[in-house]
């Protein structure tokens, strides 16, 4: 029963994520008003019955029922992908890790948006990260190495942006900071690999087996997901 609570807890979220995702970036909107889902098309309020987390998409096949232009499958995979993550957290022991992993796993999916269509990681989910890092961290017992790990991975992927300059930016440092402090030394190597050699497959299929130096990548996008789940694997074992 709590596993299955936490699945429809996360489609929830989820729901709320994408409203974040789409207005957090354009400034002129407020995340709080209007409270009710609106078409951005059509500009129509979307009914309950239509706002359904992962089922409506399907319900409409992708139509907004008022002016039938499609809806962006971002949504209901950001519903999916929430509800699997708190339906992954559910089997996490400690309480207070637990919640940090539903704070880091929320933010990494708007991080993850976010980055990938405006090569940018928002502060706040930046900010809620450390906090969700330094929680793990403190159940820990504040392990000096998990400090080390997270300045030394921080140092790491500085120097990388200096070098390259193709995308990695004071996001991604900070990032990466706050998913070093939780998961510790090695992990922290861990989930650098996991996201460079994901980002390197995105570039190479994007620039369809070619590197092109030049091109931008969201790193964000593929170091979020990468550090909650070590993160997870570290809390469950
Ligand atoms: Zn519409």
């Amino acid at each position: 029963m709590w596993h299955l609570l936490n699945f429809v807890l996360g489609a929830i979220i989820g729901s709320f994520l994408n409203v974040v995702i789409y207005r957090l970036p354009r400034s002129h909107l407020s995340i709080l008003k209007p409270a009710r889902s609106i078409c951005p098309k059509c500009g129509a309020q979307i009914a309950w019955y239509d706002n359904i987390p992962i089922l409506s998409y399907f319900i409409l096949r992708g139509k907004c029922r008022n002016c039938g232009s499609s809806i962006s499958v971002r949504y209901p995979l950001v519903e999916t992908v929430s509800a699997l993550a708190y339906l992954a957290n559910s089997f996490v022991p400690n309480l207070v890790v637990y919640l940090s992993l539903c704070l880091f796993a929320s933010c990494a999916i708007v991080m993850s948006c976010i980055d990938f269509e405006f090569l940018a990681i928002p502060d706040v989910t930046l900010v809620l990260s450390w906090v969700a890092g330094f929680l793990v961290w403190w159940m820990k017992g504040f392990p000096v190495w998990n400090a080390v790990g997270a300045a030394a991975a921080m140092f790491l992927l500085w120097l990388l942006g200096i070098v390259y300059r193709g995308g990695m930016g004071e996001g991604d440092v900070v990032l990466i900071g706050a998913i070093g402090i939780g998961v510790g030394f090695i992990e922290s190597f861990y989930v650098l690999l996991a996201s460079s050699v994901s980002a390197i497959i995105y570039a190479l299929v994007k620039g369809k087996g070619r590197l092109d130096p030049k091109q931008k990548i969201p790193f964000g996008t593929f170091l979020a997901p990468a550090g909650y789940a070590i993160l997870l694997v570290n809390s469950l074992v």
